[in-house]
């Protein structure tokens, strides 16, 4: 990074850098082409005489020969965009508020390899030039070319032929527009080919700038661990600790595959939520798990949620998914959901997340079958200090308020945000293989609190939830 306040030498810095790399192109091939190589895409689609045309991509099957264009409207810009499948592409569509996408039958032919793309002496800008730099780069893209061009006839409906290849670098693609007299007198695409490798092949191509917008590349692209793709996950509680959780879940891949986010709240939203939750004024009065599953599909249309609008006290929710998350920051319902785990023994793990006093601190704990202590075992079992905290956390009872009946603890925005990081955080060491500490404090910087370590607590002999067992 250069220095904005020393302009002199940030130049001199530049120009030496440019000297050093100047002379290792001239003296050291190798390096010229892995620099170019590692950086392919960019040299295709930037600073070519003709701009490449752009298309967008969605999720393509393994092994699928070719995908059709549709043409959806982003603003008041028309793009053309493959992908596999057409209810992916509808998805799209409405999320960009897009009318009903013209599909068509022009087809993108593609293809994969595992190798990066070949550096030519000068990029092709002929037919010609781009079969003699396939060769080079990867001869069975090159042999699956020649197969479509001799056996494929659909190609000659249209104006110009495609081709999309899937490479360790990312997606890149090309074309190159049909003669139109050679096509109608060509019959056979056997007879179109010979005329693309003698005069035609001095035809120039055109590049295509390939965007993926498909899920895998979305929510796995800034990951180093696997994303939460195909686990089914029930969040119970959708105040501002689960409304915060659950839009962070959906980035990390909720919901997509084989999997399902689940989102349980019995309540609505209401004026006093709104100061501290994600959704705002257009879910007010509405169902918390409705609302906030309609947000989240309209921000990430392919993900599958659920939203169950029953309290969990009258509907037990199902115990086989792969992690269930309790942000009621309700002792009582947690202390619940705590017993039914214990109860049916199972190996689905909950983690319980909540707010302390007046948001001076989060905590959270990882119940499982770990032989670690459950939710239970953080309250003393003493005589003397029964049910009181077993780590002590606060140094004042945090303030209460009353809205006429109601009694509510303040605290601002901020606190969920903590609790929702502090959550994923830990859903993150798990996916990465194991969730300790499994009992955590996240506090904040002027809070007039005690340390507490991270850890994985003791079970309590005594804990009349998981004492006995
Ligand atoms: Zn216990």
């Amino acid at each position: 990074m250069l220095d904005r306040y020393d302009p002199a030498l940030a130049i001199a810095q530049c120009l030496q850098k440019a000297a050093a790399v100047l002379d290792r192109i001239a003296t050291d091939p190798d390096y010229r082409s892995g620099d170019i190589q590692d950086e392919f895409l960019a040299h295709w689609e930037f600073g070519q005489a003709t701009a490449p045309w752009p298309v967008l991509i969605g999720s393509i099957l393994p092994n699928a020969a070719s995908a059709n264009y549709s043409l959806i409207k982003i603003g008041s810009d028309r793009h053309a965009i493959i992908a596999s499948d057409v209810a992916e592409v509808a998805a799209f569509t409405k999320a960009f508020g897009s009318p009903v996408p013209s599909k068509t039958s022009c087809k993108c032919w593609l293809f994969k390899t595992e190798l990066r793309p070949a550096v030519p002496e000068i990029m092709p800008k002929t037919i010609k030039d781009l079969f003699a730099w396939l060769l080079q780069w990867d001869c069975k893209i090159f042999d699956g070319i020649q197969r479509i061009l001799k056996q494929e006839s659909s190609y000659l409906e249209y104006t110009f032929v495609t081709f999309a290849v899937d490479t360790p670098l990312g997606w890149l693609g090309f074309g190159f527009d049909l003669n139109q007299e050679i096509c109608r007198g060509a019959k056979h695409p056997r007879r179109y080919t010979r005329y693309l490798l003698g005069e035609g092949g001095l035809s120039p191509i055109f590049r295509l700038s390939i965007t993926d917008i498909s899920p895998s590349f979305v929510h796995s692209r800034n990951l180093s661990f696997p994303d939460l793709r195909d686990k089914m996950i029930t969040v119970i509680g959708c105040g501002a600790i689960g409304s915060y959780l659950a839009q962070s879940l959906v980035r990390l891949g909720a919901g997509l595959g084989r999997g399902c986010l689940t989102l349980v709240d019995p309540d609505t939203l209401q004026p006093e939520n709104l100061g501290r939750h994600v959704l705002g004024y257009p879910a007010l009065f509405k169902l918390k798990a409705n609302a906030l599953r309609e947000e989240l599909l309209r921000q990430f249309p392919l993900a599958r949620i659920e939203a169950i609008t029953k309290s969990v006290t009258d509907n037990k929710p199902s115990f086989g998914v792969d992690l269930l998350i309790d942000a009621t920051g309700e002792e009582s319902v947690s202390e619940l959901l705590n017993g039914w785990r214990l109860d049916h023994k199972t190996e689905m793990p909950i983690l319980h997340v909540w707010i302390k006093g007046n948001g001076e601190c989060v905590q959270l704990l990882w119940g499982d079958r770990s032989g670690t202590g459950c939710f239970r075992c953080l309250k003393s079992t003493d005589e003397h200090t029964y049910r009181q905290d077993r780590f002590q956390v606060l140094n004042k009872p945090p303030q209460a308020r009353m809205i006429g009946c109601h009694a509510f603890t303040p605290y601002a925005v901020s606190s969920p945000m903590q609790a929702a990081a502090l959550a994923i955080d830990t859903v993150i060491d798990w996916m990465k293989g194991d969730p300790s500490p499994r009992f955590r404090t996240r506090s904040i910087e002027n809070a007039d609190i005690r340390q507490i370590e991270n850890q994985n607590i003791s079970r309590l002999q005594n804990c009349p939830a998981c004492g006995q067992q």
